[in-house]
């Protein structure tokens, strides 16, 4: 079946009791057990696992093509999850683009969890051979990356690390799996934010992996997720569902946008350079066109001059808010070194667009008031 008829109706089978279409939210914590804990129904308590829990993993795992998928609270929750489920020593290579708090968690807390890492440009596949090493179990990468949209070659870069036996992962919370599915295109695990597009409404918070095999590591990640507790709620787990039913055409329509917009601050005298792999001149535009169904919806610029003019920028909007986080129905803008605060990599001048559901005219005009002639 095609992507959009998953998404409709993946997780959404009929309630038994009811026939109620939309699925019922459990809240229930605990569940009946058999005078010896016997689980009949196969729920025991609500952090190991719970029905609403399980209807969103069956979707997300189908929707990126995997065999299995777990939900946590959090994207962050999700990585750190994964990340734990390495053996102790295990070396990570990641993608020097990557969300900030994951370099975070390499900062503080890879040596108490005994691995450590390496941060590479993976936007040149060939640089991954040289940072490979004996004891390289895993390869982190995002495309397109947060802040910067590089692109990565996923395919290329899974043939390396397989060849060495490294896993990978692919955080893919720009593109969402209604545009690029890591796994078909050799990835082991796909890491998601639902947080962003799948919630698609800044109204929840949640993480997923998705994994191509239920393997050793994975039931690790699943103890991992209940003793450490990272699990998402079951109303949380609903909201995502509900979400996932029209994020095809959400996304659709916000990399239409994202394109013009895009096209438009290329054109702009006050306007340094565009980020976004819809642009023929972006370096990974050939790679994106190949692994992706659209660019997206996330667009960063440069503003001329430096870190105050484009934070004046930002305070000129009218329609398009300042605010953090991504993926909603609302454009949001964001000066992204301001807020991730003094170990931010992102360049002075940065802005970092999220394109909503607005109509491209009014967001382009909001952008041009915005921008000094
Ligand atoms: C937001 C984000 C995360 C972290 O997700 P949370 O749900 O905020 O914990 C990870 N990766 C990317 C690319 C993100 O944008």
């Amino acid at each position: 079946m095609k992507f959009e008829t998953i998404a409709v109706h993946s997780g959404a089978d009929r309630d038994p009791e009811t026939g109620a279409i939309a699925p019922p939210i459990h809240l229930s914590t605990t569940f009946e057990h058999g005078p010896a804990a016997e689980t009949p129904k196969g729920f025991l308590y609500v952090r190991e696992s719970n029905p609403t829990q399980v209807r969103l993993e069956t979707a997300l795992a189908e929707l990126e093509g995997g065999e299995a998928a777990l939900a946590f609270s959090s994207g962050i929750g999700a990585g750190a999850a994964y990340l734990q489920s390495l053996p102790q020593g295990s070396h990570v290579v990641f993608a020097d683009d990557i969300y900030y708090d994951f370099r975070t968690i390499v900062a503080e807390f890879f040596p108490a969890w005994g691995l450590t890492a390496s941060m590479v440009d993976l936007s040149d596949p060939k640089s991954l051979e040289a940072a490979l090493r004996a004891e390289t179990a895993l390869v982190w990468l995002e495309t397109p990356s947060n802040p910067l949209l590089k692109i990565v070659d996923i395919e290329s870069i899974a043939r390396i690390a397989s060849a060495r036996g490294a896993k990978l992962l692919v955080d893919g919370t720009f593109a969402t799996p209604a545009l690029q599915q890591p796994l078909a295109l050799g990835a082991d695990a796909v890491l998601q934010s639902t947080t962003k597009y799948l919630g698609g409404h800044s109204d929840v918070q949640g993480g997923a992996v998705i994994v191509k095999t239920r393997d050793e590591q994975f039931k690790r990640m699943l103890l991992v997720r209940k003793v450490l507790g990272a699990v998402a709620s079951p109303f949380n787990s609903w909201l995502i569902l509900r979400g996932l039913r029209s994020l095809t055409c959400r996304v659709e329509r916000q990399a239409a946008t994202a394109q013009s917009i895009a096209e438009s601050l290329a054109q702009h005298p006050a306007v340094e350079t565009v980020h976004y792999p819809g642009l023929a001149s972006h370096p990974g535009h050939d790679i994106a066109a190949r692994q992706m169904r659209a660019f997206g919806g996330i667009v960063s610029f440069t503003v001329s001059g430096g870190e105050a003019e484009a934070v004046e920028v930002a305070s000129h909007l009218k329609l398009i808010v300042n605010a953090t986080s991504l993926g909603g129905v609302e454009s949001l803008i964001e000066h992204r070194r301001s807020s991730e605060g003094p170990t931010s990599q992102a360049p002075p001048n940065l802005l970092r667009l999220s394109v909503g559901l607005e109509h491209e005219e009014d967001l382009i005009a909001d952008l041009r008031q915005a921008l000094p002639s």
